[in-house]
């Protein structure tokens, strides 16, 4: 229901926390968060019921602190509110995380198709099978010998098989400094900072860090890291946004 990522210098888990607080207003069932480590892995939490539940799981078990984060307040459509089925969803033994907005409508089709190449499946939510296939695509770029991996690129594929309305916000062990990002039919603002950036399903997430932003159009996928913004539709075309201004109080 709601969605948070950041990439900067700042602790991520506190601004992805803040950032949940503020669109608590909207109503969940549960919350979950996710952040790069300092040693090159992801660290993930996550607690079905308030905010509260979680900030005191992380408060009694720390995770490592980190610069790049995801959160994610979930509204369940499918999978009840378990822990389990708290996002974020990771896949590729747990080094891509991603968390989500909206309904993946042919996601049935696709669990079957993932268990059948091996795949383990641990929610009962719609949401997983993104997680998965973001896993097999970084890990074909890397078999392919490109070398680095290039996470918006495999977020661009695994979107063309989605059917539904989705807010997709993923990242990824091997892509340190990166958040990447895909809208469908659901809400998706950027907000602009100095040597930081963030990402959102609605600006009062990030208003009390910037007030520049940017609303992504239908089928875009976006890159984050520190230095900029990278928009592209779901086939690697450029991308056309609207840059505006927030100038209403939060
Ligand atoms: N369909 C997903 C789920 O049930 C996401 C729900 C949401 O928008 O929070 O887990």
């Amino acid at each position: 229901c709601g969605i948070v990522g950041y990439v900067g210098e700042q602790p991520a888990l506190d601004v992805v926390l803040s950032g949940l607080r503020r669109l608590e207003y909207r109503g969940y069932d549960s919350a979950g968060v996710a952040v790069q480590t300092p040693e090159g892995g992801l660290a993930v939490a996550k607690k079905a019921g308030k905010l509260a539940n979680l900030e005191k799981m992380l408060a009694e078990q720390p995770l490592p602190e980190g610069t790049v984060g995801i959160g994610h307040t979930r509204w369940a459509t499918h999978g009840g509110p378990t822990d389990a089925n708290a996002h974020p969803h990771v896949g590729g033994a747990g080094k891509v995380a991603v968390v989500h907005n909206g309904i993946i409508e042919n996601f049935a089709r696709l669990r079957v198709d993932l268990a059948e190449r091996g795949h383990l499946l641990t929610s009962e939510t719609d949401t997983e099978v993104v997680a998965h296939l973001l896993a097999e695509a970084t890990d074909a770029q890397l078999a392919a010998g490109s070398g680095t991996l290039d996470l918006a690129e495999a977020m661009r594929g695994v979107c063309r098989k989605l059917d539904g309305a989705f807010t997709l916000v993923a990242t990824h062990a091997d892509a340190p400094g990166v958040v990447v990002a895909a809208r469908r039919n659901s809400p998706l603002v950027v907000g602009r900072g100095e040597g930081e950036n963030f990402l959102a399903s609605d600006v009062a997430a990030f208003i009390e860090h910037t007030r520049e932003a940017i609303e992504l159009g239908q089928d875009q996928v976006v890159e984050l890291t520190r230095e900029g913004v990278t928009v592209t539709d779901f086939h690697g075309n450029p991308g056309e946004y609207r840059e505006y201004h927030v100038d209403w109080d939060a």
